[in-house]
C-alpha cells in the first residue's frame, strides 16, 4: 500500500534495521554502500563480546546464493577462511555400508559449513567496516508508529522504559517471529501464515578426536536416514560435528505417540536405547550423549508465509521475517542473503521511488520464497527416507548423468538449488518438467545400462533452456 508516491531513500533521516542476525547484518552493509547512514538495533547482546550459546558450535550449510550477495560486497573474503566443504552426502544406513553420494557433477559443487555466530561476528564487523553503520545490542523493538516514522524499543537493563527513536524506512530483519511483521500488518492489510511442523529438532556435538581430528569424515554432510527421522552432522574447525536429531514430537497424537518421538525420550535410558538402536556407529563417538541430550532444548521448525512485505516507503521486511523456511534444504539463510541483494538491486533501480522498489521486491519474491517453501519440505522426506530408495537412487544417478550429458538442457534440483541463482520458482516448475522425464526413463531401469539415452536425448532437447540466474 502506497502512502506517498515518490521519494528517495533516506531523505527524512537515518535508516534503520531491526535484528542483527545475517539478514540485518548484510542488509546495513548494501545499504552503507550505497552511501546511506545505517542503525542497527539487535535485542540480544553483541555476539562478537558475548558467547550466546554457552561454547556450543551451530553451524549450517551455505551455498552459492549465500556466497553470490557476500560476493557483491567482498564480504565472502573473510568468511572463506572459516568454512568447510562438503562434497556430497555421507549416508549410514540402517543396514549396509556408509556411502558416499556426491553433491554434483564437478568439483567445485559443494556446499560450505559455516559457524552461526562466527559468520554473524563477521557479518556484523563488515557493516561496521563501512564507516556508515552504527549498533546498538540489547535494544527489543516493542512497536512502530509508522504515521510518525518512530521505533519504539526497550533496553535490555529496563524492560518498562520505552524510547522511540526515528527513521526515514525500517528495515525489518527481526526473524520469523517478526514484531516488525505484526506490526506492519496491523496498517498494511497484509497477513501471515505460519505452518509449524509436528518434527522437532535437538542440536547434539561429536566432539574432536585426538589432536583435533575429525572422528568422521569431515568434507561431507552426514546422514542417518531412518524413514520417519533422522540424524544429520556437520564439521566444525577444529574437529567436533554439529548434530541434529529430526523427530517426531509424538506428544499429542496417540498414534505417533507410541513410536519413536521426543515424547518418548524423557529419561537417560530411554535416549541411550534408541540412539543405540537406531544409530550404533555414532553412539560411540559421543560418550556423554544423554547428559547433551536433557541439557539441550528441544527446538521447533516452521513455514512462515506472509503478504504485504512493505508499508509504503517506510519500512520493508527481510530475511526469515518475511519468509521463514524448514531448514532441510539448508536454504534459510541462503534465501535470506540471496533477497538482501535482490532488495539492494530494486533500490538501486528505483532510487527515487522506494515504494516501488519495495512493491517489485515482493512481487518477484514472494513466488521464490513459497517455492523454496515448499521444496525444503519435500527435501526432508528425501532426506530420511529417498537417500536410501532404490527408485531414488537410479533417477539422482540418470539426472546427473543427463546432466553431464547436456549440461545446457538439464540440471539436478538440488544442484540447481544450491549451485546456481537460477530463480526458485523457475527452479521448482523446471524440475517437475524434468521429474516426468526421469520417471518415463527409469520406469524399467534398474542401472543405467538399462536406460534409453536416444529418448532421453529426444525428451531432454524439447526441454527449453535452463533458467536464466540472477
Ligand atoms: C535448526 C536450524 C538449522 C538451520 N540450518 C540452515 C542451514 O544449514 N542453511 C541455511 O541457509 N539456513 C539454515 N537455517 C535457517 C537460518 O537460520 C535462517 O534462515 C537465518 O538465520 C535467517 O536470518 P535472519 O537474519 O533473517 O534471522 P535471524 O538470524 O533469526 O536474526 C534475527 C535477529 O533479530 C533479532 N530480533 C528478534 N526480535 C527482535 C526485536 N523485537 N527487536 C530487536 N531485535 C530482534 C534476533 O535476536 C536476531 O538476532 C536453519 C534454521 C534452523 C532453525
Amino acid at each position: 500500500m502506497t502512502q506517498k508516491n515518490s521519494k528517495p531513500l533516506g531523505d527524512e533521516g537515518p535508516l534503520v534495521v531491526v535484528g542483527g542476525g545475517q539478514a540485518g547484518a548484510l542488509m546495513a552493509t548494501f545499504l552503507a554502500k550505497r552511501g546511506h547512514e545505517v542503525h542497527i538495533f539487535e535485542s540480544r547482546p553483541d555476539p562478537r563480546l558475548v558467547d550466546l550459546d554457552a561454547g556450543r558450535s551451530i553451524n549450517m550449510a551455505l551455498a552459492t546464493r549465500g556466497i553470490v550477495a557476500m560476493r557483491e560486497l567482498g564480504v565472502y573474503d573473510r568468511v572463506e577462511p572459516i568454512t568447510i566443504p562438503m562434497k556430497g552426502r555421507m549416508v549410514h544406513p540402517e543396514d549396509g555400508e556408509v556411502n558416499f553420494q556426491p553433491y554434483g557433477t564437478s568439483a567445485d559443487h559443494a556446499i560450505y559449513s559455516v559457524g552461526r555466530h562466527s559468520l554473524n561476528a563477521i557479518l556484523l564487523d563488515a557493516a561496521e567496516d563501512t564507516g556508515n553503520v552504527t549498533m546498538a545490542f540489547g535494544q527489543r523493538c516493542r512497536g512502530v508508529d509508522w504515521s510518525r516514522r518512530m521505533l519504539v524499543l526497550t533496553d535490555y537493563s529496563n524492560d518498562e522504559a520505552m524510547a522511540e527513536v526515528p527513521f526515514d524506512t525500517l528495515f525489518g530483519s527481526d526473524g520469523a517471529n517478526s514484531e516488525i511483521r505484526r506490526s506492519m500488518q496491523l496498517v498494511n492489510g497484509g497477513s501471515t501464515s505460519v505452518h509449524v511442523l509436528d518434527h522437532g529438532y535437538k542440536e547434539l556435538e561429536i566432539p574432536a578426536g585426538p589432536g583435533g581430528s575429525f572422528l568422521l569424515e569431515p568434507n561431507a554432510l552426514h546422514i542417518w536416514p531412518r524413514g520417519n527421522f533422522m540424524l544429520i552432522a556437520l564439521p566444525n574447525p577444529g574437529g567436533t560435528f554439529t548434530v541434529t536429531l529430526f523427530l517426531p514430537f509424538g506428544a499429542d497424537d496417540p498414534d505417533i505417540g507410541s513410536a519413536d518421538s521426543f515424547a518418548t525420550l524423557t529419561d537417560p535410558q530411554a535416549v541411550e536405547r534408541f540412539f543405540a538402536r537406531e544409530f550404533p556407529d555414532f553412539v560411540d563417538l559421543v560418550p556423554d550423549l544423554s547428559e547433551q541430550f536433557f541439557a539441550n532444548q528441544t527446538g521447533d521448525l516452521a513455514t512462515v508465509r506472509c503478504s504485504g512485505w512493505s508499508h509504503g516507503d517506510t519500512g520493508v521486511l527481510i530475511g526469515d521475517a518475511a519468509h521463514a523456511i524448514v531448514p532441510f534444504h539448508g536454504q534459510g539463510m541462503n534465501l535470506a542473503l540471496e533477497s538482501c541483494r535482490l532488495l539492494d538491486r530494486r533500490l538501486a533501480r528505483y532510487p527515487y521511488d522506494v515504494a516501488q522498489a519495495f512493491t517489485l521486491f515482493e512481487m518477484d519474491r514472494k513466488p521464490d520464497a513459497d517455492a523454496i517453501a515448499d521444496m525444503a519440505l519435500d527435501n526432508y522426506i528425501e532426506m530420511r527416507s529417498g537417500v536410501t530408495d532404490p527408485r531414488y537412487l537410479i533417477k539422482r544417478e540418470l539426472a546427473l548423468e543427463l546432466e553431464r550429458r547436456f549440461p545446457d538442457r538439464i540440471a539436478a534440483r538440488y544442484g540447481m538449488v544450491m549451485f546456481t541463482t537460477m530463480p526458485y520458482y523457475e527452479v521448482k516448475s523446471r524440475a517437475e518438467d524434468q521429474a516426468v522425464i526421469l520417471d518415463k526413463l527409469t520406469a524399467h531401469a534398474t542401472s543405467l545400462d538399462d536406460v534409453d539415452f536416444d529418448r532421453a536425448e529426444q525428451l531432454v532437447t524439447q526441454l527449453g533452456p535452463l533458467p536464466v540466474q540472477i
